[in-house]
C-alpha cells in the first residue's frame, strides 16, 4: 500500500478512501493509493510551507550536497528503481535501467552542480553596484504525469530544491511508485522533512486542489494540452508563477540525401521508444518521395525486428502501454483512419490476453487534416507521408497545432540548418533524437507549452531573481 509523504510521515487520505494501482502489462491490482482531496493538499502544503525557511537558510552549498547524496543512494539502487518503474508502468525494464533511472541521477547531480557554481551576477555604475540574487519562490507545487515518472519529477524537484524551495508533488496517480519510493530516499540523504512532499490522487481532485491551492506561489505542470489549459485557467488569475510542458505531434523529416543506415533505425527509435508514449516521439514521419518506398520497406523491416511482450524481459524493446483506456484510445485513433481510407501497413491490431499491449503500427495514405495526423495519439502509432521538396516538407511538418519538438535526416549540414530553422518547434535534432544536454532550454512552441526548463531556464523558474543597487562605499 502506497501512502501520501507529508512532513516525512507515511499517511492515508484524511477521507479514507483509496484507489487502485493496477500492473499495466498484467491488468492486476498491485497495490493502493490514497484518494486524496483537498484537505490532504492542505496539509502537505501546511508542511511544506513551515519547513521552507530553515531549508532556505540552510544555503545553496549545504542544499545541493543532500541532492548529490540522493544522487549517490538512487545510483546505488538504480536495478530497484528500475524494477520498480517498469513494473508501474509497463514500460521494458531494459529502458528504465538504461534511461529513466540514470536520467534521474543526472537531473539530482546536474541541477547540485550547476546551482552551486552560479557565478555571481553583478553589474557596477558610477556610484551604486547591482548585486543579482537568487530568492526561492517559496512552496512550489509539481504534476507530473505517467509516461516518465521519475524522469520528469526529478527534472523539476532537483531546480525546485536547489533554489530553495519546498514542494509538494502530484504524480499521475497511474505510476506513483517512484515518486513515493524517492520521497523516502530524499529524506534518508538528508532532507528535512516537510521539504519534498507526495500526495497521490486524481488530478481532477488532487491536481486541482493543488494548482488552487493559495500559498502554493508556482506550478510545473507536464502533460496533455487539454489539462494544460485547465491549469493554466486556474492558476492565471492568482498570478502564480507557471510552467507548462504539453503535448507534441513532432515531424522526422526524411531527405533523400539522409544516410539510411542511420536514419532508418534513428526514425523507428524517435517514433517506438516507450511505446511512443513520449512527448518528443516522431509520430510523423515525412520522406521526400523519391525514397519514399524504399525508407517505407526498410522502416517496416527495422521494426518487425523489435521484440515486443514481457516489460521485464531485458531483451524486450516494447512494453505494454499505460492502460486498457490508453490502449482503446490508441486503437481508436488506427480504426477511425482505416475506415476513412489510410492502409494500415504493419500492426493495427489489439493484442489478445491480459496487459495493455499494442503493437507498432505504421500507417500511410493519410491526408494532412486527418485526426491521426492532426491529434496526438501518444501510443506505438506513426503516420508516414510524402513530400517533393523542402517547401512542401516545411509546410506539412509546420500544419499541426503542436510545435515541441521535430528530428531532420540529411547529410547536407547547410539543408539541415536552412531547414531546421523554418521548423515550428522548441527543439530540433539534426539526424539523431533525444540527444539531450540538460543545459539547454527545454520546451514547446504553439500549443505544446509554455516556458522553458533546463539549465539555467529551470532556476529562473524556481526562484524570484531579486536587483539590489548598492551605492559603492
Ligand atoms: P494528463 O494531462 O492527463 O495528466 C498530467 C498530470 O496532471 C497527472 O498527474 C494528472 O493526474 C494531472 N491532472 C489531470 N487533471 C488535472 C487538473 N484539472 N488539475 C491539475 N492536475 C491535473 O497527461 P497524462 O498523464 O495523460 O500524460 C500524457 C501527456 O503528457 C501527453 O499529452 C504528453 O505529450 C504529455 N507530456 C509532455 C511532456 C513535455 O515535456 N512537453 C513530457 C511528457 C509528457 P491524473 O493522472 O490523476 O489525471
Amino acid at each position: 500500500m502506497i501512502q501520501n509523504h507529508i512532513g516525512g510521515q507515511k499517511l492515508p487520505a484524511a477521507s479514507g478512501q483509496t484507489l487502485d494501482d493496477i500492473e499495466p502489462a498484467t491488468d492486476r491490482v498491485w497495490t493502493t493509493i490514497p484518494d486524496s482531496d483537498a484537505l490532504d493538499v492542505d496539509v502537505a502544503v501546511a508542511a511544506a510551507k513551515a519547513a521552507q525557511p530553515a531549508w532556505a537558510q540552510l544555503g545553496v552549498a549545504a542544499r545541493c550536497d543532500v541532492l548529490q547524496q540522493a544522487a549517490v543512494l538512487l545510483e546505488q539502487r538504480l536495478d530497484a528503481f528500475a524494477a520498480l518503474e517498469s513494473r508501474d508502468t509497463g514500460k521494458p525494464v531494459s529502458l528504465t535501467t538504461a534511461t529513466d533511472i540514470p536520467r534521474a541521477v543526472a537531473n539530482l547531480r546536474f541541477f547540485a552542480d550547476l546551482a552551486r557554481n552560479e557565478p555571481e551576477e553583478r553589474h557596477a555604475m558610477d556610484t551604486h553596484t547591482n548585486l543579482t540574487h537568487r530568492a526561492p519562490v517559496g512552496v512550489v507545487g509539481l504534476i507530473t504525469p505517467w509516461n516518465l515518472p521519475l524522469y520528469l519529477l526529478s527534472w523539476k524537484l532537483a531546480p525546485a530544491l536547489a533554489m530553495g524551495n519546498a514542494v509538494v508533488a502530484k504524480p499521475s496517480e497511474l505510476t506513483p511508485a517512484t515518486a513515493d519510493a524517492l520521497a523516502s530516499l530524499l529524506e534518508e540523504a538528508g532532507l528535512p522533512p516537510g521539504v519534498f512532499n507526495v500526495v497521490h490522487g486524481l488530478g481532477a481532485k488532487a491536481g486541482d486542489a493543488l494548482v488552487r491551492h493559495p500559498a502554493v506561489q508556482a506550478i510545473s505542470f507536464t502533460g496533455g494540452t487539454a489539462t494544460g489549459k485547465m491549469v493554466a485557467a486556474a492558476a492565471a488569475p492568482m498570478f502564480k508563477k507557471l510552467s507548462l510542458e504539453l503535448g507534441g505531434k513532432n515531424p522526422a523529416v526524411v531527405f533523400a540525401d539522409s544516410d539510411l543506415d542511420v536514419a532508418v533505425p534513428g526514425v523507428a527509435r524517435a517514433a517506438f521508444t516507450n511505446q511512443g508514449q513520449v512527448c518528443l516521439c516522431s509520430s510523423r514521419i515525412l520522406v521526400e518521395a523519391s525514397i519514399y518506398d524504399a525508407f517505407r520497406n526498410r522502416l517496416m523491416a527495422e521494426v518487425a525486428t523489435w521484440k515486443h511482450g514481457d516489460p521485464g524481459d531485458p531483451t524486450v524493446r516494447l512494453g505494454s502501454l499505460i492502460s486498457q483506456d490508453h490502449r482503446d484510445k490508441v486503437a481508436g485513433y488506427v480504426d477511425r483512419a482505416a475506415e476513412s481510407g489510410a492502409r494500415v501497413l504493419c500492426g493495427g491490431q489489439k493484442q489478445d490476453g491480459p496487459g495493455a499491449f499494442y503493437p507498432i503500427t505504421l500507417i500511410d495514405g493519410v491526408a494532412q487534416s486527418d485526426p491521426i495526423v492532426q491529434e496526438e495519439v501518444f501510443g506505438p502509432v506513426a503516420t508516414l507521408q510524402p513530400f517533393s521538396d523542402e517547401a512542401e516538407a516545411l509546410r506539412l511538418a509546420n500544419d499541426v497545432p503542436y510545435g515541441l519538438a521535430a528530428t531532420v535526416w540529411t547529410t547536407d549540414a547547410a539543408k539541415a540548418q536552412r531547414f531546421s530553422e523554418g521548423l515550428e518547434t522548441g527543439m530540433v535534432w539534426v539526424n539523431d533524437w533525444l540527444k539531450r544536454d540538460l543545459r539547454v532550454p527545454f520546451g514547446g512552441m504553439k500549443q505544446s507549452g509554455v516556458g522553458r526548463e533546463g539549465g539555467t531556464h529551470s532556476l529562473d523558474f524556481y526562484s524570484e531573481l531579486r536587483n539590489l543597487c548598492l551605492e559603492n562605499p
